[in-house]
């Protein structure tokens, strides 16, 4: 009993907490997945879009700055008219450097090939130089502009990003290369600002993958594709406008990635986030539902073993005691009989069993119903326990027979106790229903003899019962008796 009792507890607190386990896992999986897919399709991409019109602002002026310059008339005409007095262009340049806090304003003509500056002529520039290439593959472009980061002519030490707009007549001749620079410096600021207040590494690579702007702070790879778990994915990002995927870094941190392309720069703005900011919370709450789960788990398998413990002491008052009557059952009788003898042998003390039957109990039956009949069975039995000491044993040994162990009592005073017990019977009234009515019991005793067991005393008792039976009821009779007849 107390193994399967140790067996349903284990099957039960396993079930419990795979059960537990199991949902708990299964809410962090699903809701780290979702999260994970939101990062990707929605917040990235939103950011993205957030990033991507704060830069138009920001890095888009100087292209249209040097767009109005390119389509200014003023430029034109004083090309066309000679380029006398260099001063005027000096100083047109120098107010749109002012107005527009640029670092720099150029032109640089097609007919003189002269660099003007706010400062005054800077050169001529010349195929042979290697620092004007910029100049000559401006002059070349299909487009209208190029972004170029390079190193200011003006001050060789600088790096600046340059808006080199070519600039043509009414007629559509080439005239030459207007624009403005920006410090990378302050570039690099706009990044790290947007980066501060997205929390995401943000740079930008050029359509090779090279990372062309970056923040100071930026110590990754300075090429898509010597990323780590970037080499089949770098592709992917180059040849589409806008592209979002996720890959574990070498450290083992998910990287989720959102690209596209910024067609002014003909760059790529990458937004990179590390991890998911909301999986430490998904984290957290699967601790937390761990933890309910654990204490709920204790509280189940608390009531689960105090339920089975009430259910076991109920089986066992069931499996011990008789519903109708309360004597013990023939079950337990056996090991009652066993504990009475040895008590017996120990005290050497006499002890007398009595087996009862009541008389002519089928016509009570008969005549008034089985349901009337178990009451009477069930007074019967009180009226036996009111004479018996706490001691005895009374047991119900089949349909309406009782047995009666007597502890330290011999036959002659067991024969006395029987007695009185038979004339309680004799005189009660059974108060039924709509009637009453009298029963009376027979009784064979018989003394347990030193090794004797139960099958062989109660079949002496029985003999005797039989007897008192066969003498005409209500009446004892006594192995002893029997022996003597
Ligand atoms: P006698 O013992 O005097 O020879 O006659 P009897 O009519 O009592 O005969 P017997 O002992 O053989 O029959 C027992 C009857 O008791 C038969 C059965 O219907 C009835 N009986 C047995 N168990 C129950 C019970 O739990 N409830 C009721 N109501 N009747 C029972
Ligand atoms: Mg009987
Ligand atoms: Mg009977």
């Amino acid at each position: 009993m107390k193994a399967r009792k140790r067996f349903y507890s284990i099957v039960i607190s396993v079930i419990v907490l795979v059960g537990f386990l199991a949902t708990s896992l299964i809410g962090y999986f699903v809701a780290r997945d979702s999260i994970a897919d939101r990062l990707q399709q929605e917040m990235l991409p939103l950011s993205s879009d957030n990033i991507y019109s704060e830069i138009q602002r920001d890095l888009l002026q100087p292209v249209l700055i040097s767009s109005l310059m390119a389509n200014d008339t003023f430029v034109i005409e004083w090309v066309s008219e000679g380029e006398n007095d260099p001063i005027r262009m000096q100083r047109y340049l120098k107010q749109i450097q002012e107005q527009y806090q640029t670092i720099t304003a150029f032109f640089i003509s097609e007919k003189t090939r002269l660099y003007y500056h706010p400062e005054g002529i800077i050169k001529q520039v010349s195929e042979q130089d290697k620092a004007d290439e910029w100049y000559f593959r401006a002059r070349n472009l299909k487009q209208d502009y190029e972004i170029n980061i390079d190193s200011d002519t003006a001050d060789h030490k600088r790096l600046s990003i340059f808006v080199n707009y070519r600039v043509q007549n009414k007629q559509g001749d080439f005239i030459g290369v207007i624009g403005v620079g920006l410090s990378m410096e302050t570039v690099t600021r706009l990044i790290e600002n947007y980066q501060q207040r997205y929390g995401r590494e943000i740079y930008f690579v050029n359509r090779q993958g090279e990372v062309m702007l970056q923040s100071s702070q930026y110590s990754h790879e300075l090429h898509l594709q010597n990323k780590n778990g970037l080499e089949k994915l770098f592709t992917r990002i180059l040849t589409s406008p806008s592209a979002s995927v996720s890959f574990e870094a070498k450290n083992g941190n998910v990287i989720y990635l959102n690209s596209r392309l910024v067609p002014e720069f003909d760059w790529f703005l990458i937004i990179e986030q590390i991890n998911d900011p909301a999986s430490d919370k998904v984290e957290a709450a699967l601790i937390i539902n761990l933890l309910i789960s654990l204490a709920i788990s204790v509280v189940v398998l608390l009531v689960a073993h105090l339920a089975l413990k009430g259910y076991q002491g109920r089986l066992e008052t069931m499996a011990t005691r008789d519903k109708l009557t309360g004597a013990a059952t023939r079950q337990v009788f056996d090991s009652l009989f066993e504990q009475a003898v040895s008590r017996s042998k120990r005290y050497q003390q006499k002890m007398t069993l009595a087996l009862l039957d009541i008389d002519h109990f089928k016509q009570v039956n008969d005549t008034f119903g089985h349901h009337q009949g178990d009451k009477v069975l069930a007074a019967v039995a009180q009226i036996i326990k009111l004479h018996i000491r706490d001691s005895d044993v009374l047991c119900r040994w089949g349909g309406e027979e009782f047995l009666l162990l007597l502890n330290e009592c011999n036959l002659a005073h067991a024969e006395e106790r029987l007695e009185s017990v038979r004339q309680a019977i004799a005189a009660w009234r059974f108060h039924l229903d709509d009637t009453s009515l009298t029963v009376t019991v027979s009784a064979g005793l018989a003394e347990y003899e030193t090794g004797e067991s139960l099958t062989g005393l109660v079949e002496r008792a029985d003999k005797a019962l039989y007897q008192a039976k066969d003498q005409g009821r209500n009446r004892l009779i006594t192995s002893q008796q029997l022996r003597q007849a």
